[in-house]
């Protein structure tokens, strides 16, 4: 294994695996380091499901990242020859006149999506079976659907091994260097030089970040598994995935994949970390509360009992928007992780950004709303 490479990969979860296949597809000897293995259940990247979508409440900018990651979605499937994307709609209902639904409009007026807008009573005449509260205003979103993060990691890593790339699995980055000639990479198994070093490393580059000035909060957030008296209602080919943001709380949840459970967990809530290390996986009552409480709520008594579940980490910045640029210290070394809950669905083509921008090139797509910048610390 030679240890001198052109690009390092420091994290190879959702991100990184993306930045690595997308190095290694464009001819750059690049090593992925991994401190666990490509696919594990322990950072952000995990639970059976993750929401695909391109109608965009947060900020209409992330719009066209999303047609290019869809483009870039199909490519993977059929290079893998694998199923990674189940376009089965998505179903996304507020209050009227609330932040999420001007948010939406605002979407919808800047980017010519297919789209349906339904009173409650047409949500409901379509969907008995979601009691709905009378303040709804419900969005159809037929690009929607969901796709299994551990398999986007699993394929992204294995193009990126086809394609030439090293992984170092069970491997920890210790330490990082940069001088005039490139980045010294320190290891707990050994020493490694490159040209450029790519910091995918998800949650764990909270310390990183907050030494430059940046303000993020960790959270630890729980996936559950409810059965359902009524699981034929709950058929993917019958089934949208959903997002409720009046129930007390944002929730969201997804068609059964295993015939047996639905799968839900709140946007909102959660408990803040001091640290990725700090995150555990035993059930708390705490973790169960309110997601029991809107599953009542909206299901009534089709909602079953827990039977599964897994705790998983998000990392949010204050305005929830993601980070993607340069070390402010060194152009050798580029940022990009805590994407706030919703940055798995741009996992494809924020590699191919990366990609780009290791090579100093302009990035296809526009990025600006992710700049450091943007922080005070740092202007
Ligand atoms: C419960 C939950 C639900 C979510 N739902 C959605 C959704 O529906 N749709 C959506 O788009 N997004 C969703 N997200 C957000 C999305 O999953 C994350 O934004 C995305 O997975 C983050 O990827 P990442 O590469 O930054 O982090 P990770 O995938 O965690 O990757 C970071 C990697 O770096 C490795 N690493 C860290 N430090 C080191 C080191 N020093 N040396 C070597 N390796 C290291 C870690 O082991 C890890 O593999 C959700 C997140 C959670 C937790």
């Amino acid at each position: 294994m030679p240890d001198s490479y052109d690009v390092i990969v420091a994290g190879v979860g959702g991100m990184g695996s993306s930045a690595l296949y997308h190095l290694a597809q464009e001819g750059l000897q690049v090593c992925g380091i991994e401190q666990f293995e490509p696919g594990h259940q322990r950072g952000s990247s995990h639970g059976d499901s993750r929401i695909i979508r391109k109608a965009y409440f947060l900020d209409p900018s992330y719009v066209p990242l999303m047609h290019r990651s869809y483009e870039l979605i199909e490519e993977l499937e059929r290079r893998r020859n694998v199923k990674l994307f189940h376009n089965v709609g998505l179903i996304t209902a507020g209050v009227v006149g609330s932040a999420f639904h001007r948010g939406m409009e605002k979407c919808f007026a800047t980017h010519d999506l297919p789209h349906a807008c339904w009173t409650v009573e047409e949500a409901r005449a379509r969907y008995p079976h979601f009691n709905l509260p009378d303040d709804s205003i419900v969005y159809f979103d037929p690009a929607g659907g969901f796709g299994d993060p551990e398999a986007f990691v699993k394929a992204h890593a294995a193009s990126a091994l086809e394609e030439g790339a090293t992984l170092m699995s069970d491997e920890r980055m210790i330490s990082w260097r940069a001088d005039a000639n490139g980045v010294e990479v320190r290891t707990d198994k050994r020493r490694l030089r490159a040209e450029k070093l790519v910091l995918t490393t998800g949650a764990w580059i909270i310390p990183e970040l907050r030494k430059l000035g940046v303000s993020l909060t960790l959270k630890r957030k729980v996936q559950v598994w409810f059965e359902m008296a009524d699981m034929s209602l709950f058929r993917p080919e019958v089934c949208p995935v959903f997002i409720l943001k009046n129930r007390g709380g944002d929730f969201y949840g997804f068609p059964t994949l295993d015939g047996r459970s639905v799968k839900t967990a709140e946007t909102s809530g959660g408990t803040v970390l001091d640290s990725a290390d700090a995150q555990h996986d035993r059930l708390l009552p705490s973790d169960l509360q309110n997601l029991s409480q809107f599953m009542h709520n909206t299901f009534g008594a089709l909602a079953g009992r827990a039977v599964a579940h897994q705790a998983c980490l998000q990392t949010f910045t204050d305005d929830q928007n993601f980070i993607i640029d340069h070390h402010p210290e060194t152009a050798r070394v580029i940022l990009c992780s805590p994407c706030s809950g919703h940055g798995f669905k741009f996992t494809p083509v924020i590699g191919e950004v990366l990609a780009q921008m290791v090579q100093g090139r302009a990035p296809a797509q526009d990025i600006s709303l992710f700049r450091l910048n943007r922080f005070p610390a740092l202007l």
